[in-house]
């Protein structure tokens, strides 16, 4: 099975958009911001927190970066007029990265403004290693402009992360910890499972030692298991770190973080560029496009497609 699992994943790319739609509808909350919000509200009805992800990683133009800005002050207004327990992560290069740093920076700069005069949070994703330093350079930029409603992201993948923490230490960020979604080469990266594994709880050791609040983004029980002793260990209250996990994955899981008090926050991501985000995630669980390929391939061929979970 596992064989076959990633021959669908390698064919992806070249798959119609509308069947790569179907098998990636689990993580995406919809195109329009109406759908994130539907599903925010559920979330939120069942105890847990919400980020807001409007989907633009593909843009090549000023104007197009201009639109995710307008785009989500769309969803400030959404969030405090419904009342939603949820604040926004947003994509360096969705507002411009690649177009110039000076582009991004100011419409980082108006996105974090916009929460802010609101009562609302932005986190700035991190992507690939080309983009780190720039990121980290913005993060520190806006927090010394006097904006404290933001976040950035650490990547326990990448072999400079330890150091970032202390580079950033004088800031006190607020830090969502995750393994890091990206490929990276050697040098740059760790690629043994378990010395990811370790530089998490390092760095997630550092944070809390140093004071930050961290959101522990991870669907990993052992990680998880690892993450509740350090928040115990560092006399954390509840209020002062949260777990965060992806729309679609390892529901169960987050249902048992909040069942024993921890507080969650679901990564919710919408809009018309959901082609990219969705390539990654089903290219990261090859086993989901297996299972449906299975079970399409079942109802045309008798006898296939019967052990879809
Ligand atoms: C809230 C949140 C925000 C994130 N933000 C970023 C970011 O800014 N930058 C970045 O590089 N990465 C980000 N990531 C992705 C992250 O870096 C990892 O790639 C991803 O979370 C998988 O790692 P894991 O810790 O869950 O461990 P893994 O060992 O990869 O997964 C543990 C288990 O979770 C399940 N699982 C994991 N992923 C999936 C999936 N896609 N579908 C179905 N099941 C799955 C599987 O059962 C797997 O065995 C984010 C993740 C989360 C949860």
């Amino acid at each position: 099975m596992a064989l076959f699992d990633r021959a669908i994943v390698s064919v992806l790319p070249a798959m119609p958009k509308r069947v790569v739609r179907r098998i990636s509808s689990r993580y995406i909350a919809g195109t329009e911001i109406g759908d994130a919000c539907l599903v925010v509200a559920g979330l939120n009805a069942a105890g847990k927190m919400a980020t807001i992800d409007v989907l633009g990683e593909e843009i090549t133009s000023a104007a197009e970066a201009e639109e995710i800005v307008h785009a989500y002050h769309d969803v400030f207004e959404a969030i405090r007029t419904q009342g939603l327990e949820s604040n926004v992560s947003i994509k360096p290069t969705g507002l411009g990265l690649e177009l110039g740093y000076e582009l991004a920076r100011d419409n980082i700069e108006t996105v974090v403004r916009h929460a802010a005069e609101r009562g609302n949070f932005v986190r700035i994703d991190m992507e690939d290693s080309s983009t780190t330093d720039d990121t980290l350079r913005i993060y520190r930029e806006l927090r010394e402009a006097g904006l404290d409603n933001v976040g950035v992201v650490l990547q326990a993948r990448l072999r400079r992360t330890l150091g970032d923490v202390a580079a950033l230490a004088d800031l006190t960020p607020n830090v969502r910890i995750c393994k890091g979604i990206y490929v990276e080469p050697f040098e740059l990266a760790f690629h043994d499972f378990d010395e990811v594994r370790d530089n998490f709880v390092a760095v997630l050791d550092e944070l809390l030692a140093r004071g930050s609040y961290v959101g522990i983004a991870t669907h990993d029980e052992w990680l998880i298991a690892e993450s509740e002793r350090l928040v115990a260990v560092h006399g954390r209250e509840r209020d002062e770190y949260e777990f965060q996990m992806l729309l679609g994955v390892r529901k169960p899981l987050g249902d048992r973080l909040v069942a024993d008090d921890h507080r969650l926050r679901i990564y919710v991501p919408y809009g018309e560029h959901w082609y990219a985000y969705s390539l990654r995630r089903l290219q990261e669980n090859p086993k989901i496009a297996g299972y449906i390929a299975a079970d399409t391939l079942g109802r045309l061929v008798p006898g296939r497609g019967n052990g879809r979970p």
